[in-house]
């Protein structure tokens, strides 16, 4: 029971799809308590089954990060129900659709400001908001991807967003050090959720990644989830700043591992559908 006697906000579960509700799980089975939240009425509802499954029906919360009253209700909920937070998991992105594709020199001022504003001030606030309820040793997570390091097609716009939340996960990390608290992110692999759905021929991304990454294959929620556990709990006590890969070692590669089949013939070989 790794995380027995550790309370956490988890933000960012849509449904049992979302990587927050991978995350949400490893803790849960290792003894932590939980609160969640939701974006509006409508998710809410929808929540309320995983919320019991999570052990916390009276811990789930609405807090749409583009509103600094409803970050400023979730702290005084949390005050009220938890008194002290020893981990935030921050799983939330947002771009509007015209960012998600077709030419990157089109966007917008307005979707720009948007997706950084979702996507990573929200990290930023939220955790400025918590800070007088996190113990010390607390931990901050969030979640990226590689499109913020490295080109990926479609992914535009939030590529540069992934950009802009990593930097800010080293400046949050050296700023919070001093009260002993962690910020960390997973750059995980593709996964089909309802935010990947967004993404332009996200189905190629998927069977691109299971092609070309060392273990051939794509990843799990729960693989997510279990190494944001470790970097939520006591396991990754001098981890900080960091950005940790969980996509079946795809990053690594700088060219697809070619084999050879009886005939001599080149072909790449992989596990995936
Ligand atoms: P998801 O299940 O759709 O989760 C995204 C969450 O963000 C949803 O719960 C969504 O709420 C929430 N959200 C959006 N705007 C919000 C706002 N204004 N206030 C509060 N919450 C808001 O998709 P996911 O793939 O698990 O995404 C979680 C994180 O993982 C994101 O940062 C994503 O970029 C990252 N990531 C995903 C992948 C992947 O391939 N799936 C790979 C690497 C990193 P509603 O659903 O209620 O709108």
């Amino acid at each position: 029971m790794l995380m027995s006697g550790k309370k956490g906000i988890v933000l960012g579960i849509a449904n049992k799809k979302s990587i927050a509700y991978g995350i949400a799980k490893a803790c849960r089975e290792q003894g932590a308590e939980l609160a969640i939240t939701y974006l509006n009425e409508r998710f809410g509802k929808k929540l309320e089954p995983i919320a019991e499954e999570l052990g916390c029906s009276s811990r789930l919360y609405p807090c749409d990060v583009s509103k600094p009253e409803e970050i400023e209700a979730l702290r005084d909920s949390l005050e009220k129900d938890f008194t002290k937070i020893d981990f935030i998991v921050h799983s939330i992105a947002f771009a509007p659709k015209e960012g998600l594709g077709g030419h990157f020199i089109d966007i917008g001022k307005e979707a720009f400001n948007v997706a950084m504003d979702i996507s990573v001030y929200s990290l930023i606030e939220i955790s400025r908001v918590l800070k007088p309820l996190m113990s010390e040793g607390a931990s901050i997570l969030t979640l990226s991807y590689h499109g913020g390091v490295k080109y990926i097609p479609n992914y535009n716009l939030m590529g540069v967003a992934k950009a802009a939340l990593e930097m800010t996960v080293r400046y949050m990390a050296e700023d919070l050090g001093r009260d002993g608290i962690r910020v960390n992110a997973i750059s995980a692999g593709p996964i089909k959720t309802l935010a990947a759905a967004g993404i332009g021929d996200f189905s190629f991304m998927l069977k691109w990644n299971a092609a070309h990454s060392p273990l051939r294959r794509n990843i799990s929620i729960d693989e997510v989830g279990k190494s944001g556990m470790y970097l939520l709990s006591e396991l990754s006590s001098a981890v900080t700043g960091e950005i940790h890969y969980v996509d079946g070692g795809f990053n690594i590669m700088g060219m697809p591992a070619v084999e050879f089949d009886e005939d001599g013939k080149p072909h790449i070989a992989w596990n995936g559908e």
